[in-house]
């Protein structure tokens, strides 16, 4: 078997990839307008209502649209997904692990097109969309490799007359909730992981962005997963995703997205529903309110640098963006003249044109959300660049940068999820982390210091999931730095890491005498 290693990004500085990136470009524009099924069963089913998807740089643009589950196509899928676990979950996991390789290879032959509908379906610029199918191909080569380590089950001790085993199983059917701000790879992944392990899947892509999820599917098929294993049922999330957590046969769900919708999500399934014989398991990836903090003792020049990627790429709609930097008092003018610099030589623009670092936001109510935040920073700080949107062609919100803000700022604790980043002052090092841990979220941070005491309180005390030292804080790569958070920031379940294919199994144990 040859080891994991993370799928190397396309580099956009070579014009043969360039123009391999605009013909795919080309080819995923002649499919614009066209109208997806459903899939239960393998069954695609065409429903008069539909879920239309809108290309957010040019707002009128139809991707394509959608047929949309109903409750009563959802308790099909149900039955469909209950019946086929009776099925899959018996595979050898070393067959449903050969499934991923298949994936994955399939996914890298269409590389460029999965990518090219995200920059049409999610406005994702070339590097931020290749970023997505690179990590989605990560999900499906590490966790295949993981079930093939895990399919044996752990060691434990046996005795003399006594011979134990202790091994896992798969759980049941599970609810596949997917956010659109990584509408490939958190998708795909979480539908992949529940898969190897055995169980069957009832997948609901986010509203904004259920093309990309019908092209996984068509890569689920090409690859020989049996019909029923994932079912798609794109469909409203109070409808369809409030019936599908609620249901008694519904064993786990997987969510990733919003604190409130995962909220939600983790009180209505903790309620036992007539019939339903078991504890719901919930997997809650949740939001995020990110902190670079600036020691003054720093390479200052990494220091803006890290703040102004991390804080504008994909347009700040990362649960890992540093939506907030704490700078000690000692270097603070000098690095927000630096943020502030870099922000200016940002390039915006259609994100078909491969050179524009930052395109749109997802929708016209995340445009009125993010931009609605421009008064609330004219209150609580000073707009140093920035301020300023323009939604005539598409969602446009240029990068913003707002200094002078204080700890306990609306700016400072709220989730915007765009393009704009509060900027606070700390006196010293221990203040700026307490700053930095005044959040109910804890998803990232990152420290950027040349204090080695600091940089070791930190490791200690930055109480987020992921943390790094001197660089950005977002980007984290499968099977490299596994990704969850603390707090409101969800379950801290850790995707792509050595523990999330657990969380989709039980464990037995069998002692046998003899
Ligand atoms: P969202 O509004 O919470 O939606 C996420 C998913 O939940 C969508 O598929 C949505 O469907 C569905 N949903 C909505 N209401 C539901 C309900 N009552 N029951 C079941 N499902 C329901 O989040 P988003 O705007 O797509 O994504 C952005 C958020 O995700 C941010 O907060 C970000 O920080 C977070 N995020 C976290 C991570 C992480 O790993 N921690 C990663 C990525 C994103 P509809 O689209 O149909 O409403």
């Amino acid at each position: 078997m040859i080891p994991y290693k993370t799928e190397p990004l396309t580099d956009f500085s070579k014009e043969e990839n360039r123009q391999a990136y605009r013909e795919a470009i080309q080819k995923v524009q002649q499919e614009l307008g066209k109208d997806y099924p459903l899939i239960i069963g393998g069954e695609k089913i065409v429903t008069e209502d539909k879920i239309t998807s809108y290309n957010p740089a040019k707002k009128t643009e139809v991707v394509g649209t959608v047929s949309k589950a109903t409750q009563e196509l959802a308790e099909k899928a149900m039955q469909v997904a209950d019946e086929t676990f009776k099925t899959w979950s018996k595979v050898d996991p070393a067959v449903r692990a050969d499934i991923l390789f298949k994936v994955a290879e399939i996914t890298k032959r269409r590389r460029h097109e999965m990518s090219a509908m995200m920059t049409l379906e999610a406005g994702k610029p070339w590097v931020e969309a290749d970023a997505d199918t690179a990590e989605a191909i990560d999900f499906f080569e590490y966790y295949a490799r993981q079930m093939l380590e895990l399919k044996d089950g752990k060691p434990v001790l046996s005795r003399p007359g006594e011979f134990n085993k202790f091994d896992y199983r798969p759980l049941g059917v599970g609810v596949v909730i997917s956010p659109w701000n990584f509408p490939f790879a958190i998708m795909a992944g979480t539908t992949v992981a529940a898969v190897v392990t055995g169980n069957t899947v009832l997948l609901k892509p986010a509203s904004t962005t259920p093309v990309i999820a019908y092209k996984f599917m068509e890569i689920l098929e090409e690859a020989g997963l049996p019909a029923g294993v994932v079912n798609y049922v794109p469909g409203s999330g109070a409808e369809v995703g409030d019936y599908l957590v609620d249901h008694p046969r519904t064993r786990f769900v997987s969510f990733t997205g919003s604190r409130d919708v995962g909220l939600r999500i983790n009180q209505r399934a903790s309620v036992l529903n007539e019939g339903q014989i078991w504890i719901k398991r919930v997997i809650a990836e949740m939001g995020g309110k990110d902190t670079i903090l600036v020691d003054k003792e720093a390479d200052l020049e990494l220091a803006a640098q890290a703040i102004v990627k991390s804080a504008f790429g994909f347009s700040g709609q990362k649960c890992s963006a540093c939506s907030r930097a704490v700078i000690v008092e000692d270097v603070y003018d000098q690095v927000v003249e630096r943020v502030t610099e870099l922000t200016k030589e940002l390039t915006i623009g259609d994100p078909t044109d491969g050179d524009n670092f930052m395109a749109t936001v997802i929708d016209a109510a995340a445009y009125k959300k993010i931009t609605s935040y421009f008064d609330v920073a004219k209150e609580e700080g000073r707009i140093a660049v920035g301020g300023t949107a323009d939604d005539s062609v598409g969602y446009f919100v240029h990068p913003t940068v707002v200094v002078d803000v204080a700890p306990t700022a609306r700016l400072m604790q709220e989730e915007i999820f765009g393009p704009i980043v509060a900027i606070a002052k700390a006196k010293d090092f221990e203040e700026g982390l307490a700053i930095a841990n005044n959040t109910e979220y804890g998803l990232t941070g990152a420290v950027i210091s040349t204090n080695r005491e600091h940089i070791e309180r930190a490791r200690e005390d930055f109480f987020v999931g992921n943390l790094y030292i001197n660089r950005g804080c977002t980007g984290a790569i499968v099977g490299y730095q596994p990704f969850g958070g603390y707090n409101m920031s969800g379950t801290c379940s850790k995707a792509g890491g050595p523990d999330f294919l657990t969380l989709h199994m039980q464990s037995k144990s069998v002692s046998e005498a003899f």
